[in-house]
């Protein structure tokens, strides 16, 4: 059976890209990856759909049981993706989305060199700013770290395979969605499907 496409979106935090995710998940065939995070739960979060919130001991137990596929830390907590449910949605042929910041997004392009690399970028990070005050949930002196991590998530978007600005919200989703979809008619995910017309 053909292996599903692992996916790996960043973006700075605000930036828009849980919104357009939500979007792009009503296909189901992909598979959303929730991550295992030591941060407090923001309002109206559930546990184990939009992270698996974790206590920090719990957290290292699960980097050193192997549990984890890549995982860093920030704004001073862990952010790590749980590796078992990823690889048994792909040997389904299901594709997976991870979304991840920039320093583990690296070490799965090491670790999966066939996975595809997606940047949602804001359209300046004055806009970004507004939409993290406009959120609401963090104080001020988070804002203010946040906005100086996205600087830097930005600094790093040119080793992603595709950049989608997130300016008008309709055209990202479509633009995200028309990433998918051609990665999907890419001829090496394709060959099985060569034999198959051939009668192969
Ligand atoms: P937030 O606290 O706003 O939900 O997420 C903060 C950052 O952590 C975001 O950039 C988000 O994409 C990233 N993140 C979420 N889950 C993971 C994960 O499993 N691994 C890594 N490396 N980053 C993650």
């Amino acid at each position: 059976m053909k292996k599903g496409t692992l996916f790996v979106v960043s973006g700075p935090s605000g930036c828009g890209k849980g919104t357009i995710l939500h979007e792009v998940l009503q296909n189901p065939n992909l598979y959303y990856s929730v991550s295992a995070t030591t941060r407090e739960m923001r309002p109206g979060e559930v546990d184990g759909v939009n992270y698996q919130f974790l206590t920090n001991e719990a957290f290292e137990e699960l980097i050193a049981n192997d549990g984890i596929l890549e995982y860093a830390q920030y704004c001073n907590h862990y952010y790590g993706t749980p590796k078992q449910p990823v690889e048994d949605h792909l040997a389904k042929g299901q594709d997976v989305i991870l979304e991840i910041e920039v320093v583990g997004a690296m070490k799965i392009r090491e670790k999966c060199p066939d996975a595809v690399f997606l940047f949602i970028m804001p359209p300046s990070l004055s806009e970004l700013e507004r939409r993290l005050r406009k959120r609401g949930t963090e104080e001020e002196a988070v804002v203010q770290e946040r906005v100086a991590q996205a600087s830097r998530e930005i600094g790093c978007a040119a080793k992603y395979d595709y950049i989608v600005v997130n300016g008008e919200l309709s055209q990202a989703i479509a633009d995200v969605n028309a990433i998918l979809r051609a990665e999907s008619c890419k001829t090496e995910k394709c060959q099985t499907l060569i034999e198959e017309v051939l009668g192969k």
